[in-house]
């Protein structure tokens, strides 16, 4: 389906860019367009204008700091961290954006269009959770810093409020990481996915079975600790064409159970 008519700047400052999503409530930021346009295709949204965030070198790039932090400009690719070497220093990281989708879509996605969509079934959201991630987001009044269990709000909905933008995501020093994902197909969307981390603390958020990541604290990385977890967290996913309410809550113990023994295998 053809898209409707839709005006486009491509600001060269990420101050323009703001001005320009400011200055127009129907404005939307133009990542790299693999959810936004297709939901345009669609008619599910219609913004009067696409704001290309495609210029703004500012946003990309991985900073590796000297106490491990990673900062990840928001317009970076799936591709691009994969390939990076300052990303291995969060091996998760690049092994989860190399199982999105197929090398098309992991060309043109960037992480902070993967979050900002927060789309239950996009693999990011509970990485993000499940690592600590912090995001700073900007508006013409300046910049703030938020966690990323306040980050993530509803489906498609986030912390960016109207006239902002994600600029950067912060992620801290550590290895002890898992991910397990149950997909449609080799390179399909999650049907429910876990994330896992054990640097410090067990923290394990798992996605698909609620509207943001169930954000879970286990006392310990013990298998019936794991599952004693999930089994409290009362969750009551949607059934869809793909799976039952039962077998997502289902999947969703038996993923968290993966996600941490590959934890434990990459911290050892
Ligand atoms: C065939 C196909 C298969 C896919 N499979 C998967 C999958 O298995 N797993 C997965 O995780 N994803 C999957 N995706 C989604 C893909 O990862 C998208 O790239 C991602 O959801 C959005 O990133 P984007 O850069 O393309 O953002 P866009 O589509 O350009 O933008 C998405 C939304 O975020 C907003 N936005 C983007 N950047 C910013 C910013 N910096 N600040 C504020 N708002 C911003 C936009 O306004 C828009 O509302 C798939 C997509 C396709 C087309």
């Amino acid at each position: 389906m053809l898209l409707r008519e839709v005006g486009y700047a491509r600001p060269e400052t990420v101050a323009e860019a703001l001005e320009l999503l400011a200055a127009n409530d129907g404005a939307r930021a133009l990542a790299g367009g693999q959810t936004i346009v297709n939901v345009m295709k669609a008619r599910a949204a219609s913004p009067d204008a696409l704001i290309d965030l495609n210029g703004l070198d500012e946003l990309r790039g991985i900073d590796l700091a000297g106490d491990g932090t990673l900062t990840i400009g928001a317009m970076t690719t799936y591709s691009e961290i994969v390939a990076s070497a300052e990303a291995r220093a969060r091996p998760i990281l690049g092994e989860v954006c190399a199982q999105i989708a197929d090398v098309q879509v992991r060309n043109r996605g960037t992480i902070g269009g993967n979050v900002c969509s927060n789309d239950p079934t996009n693999h990011l959201p509970p990485l993000m959770v499940a690592l600590g991630a912090r995001m700073t987001i900007a508006g013409r009044d300046g910049e703030r810093e938020v966690s990323s269990g306040e980050f993530f709000q509803g489906v498609y909905l986030t912390a960016v409020g109207p006239g902002e933008l994600l600029t950067k995501l912060m992620l801290p020093a550590g290895k002890a990481d898992g991910f397990a994902s149950v997909t449609l197909g080799v390179d399909g969307t999650c049907i429910c996915s876990a994330a896992a981390s054990l640097n410090g603390e067990v923290r394990i958020a798992l996605g698909c079975v609620d509207a943001v990541p169930v954000d879970l604290r286990p006392a310990s990385s013990d298998e019936q600790a794991v599952r004693d977890a999930v089994r409290g967290a009362g969750l009551a996913p949607p059934s869809d064409v793909h799976a039952s309410s039962a077998y997502r809550t289902h999947l969703a113990e038996v993923l968290a159970v993966r996600a941490v023994e590959q934890a434990q295998k990459a911290g050892s």
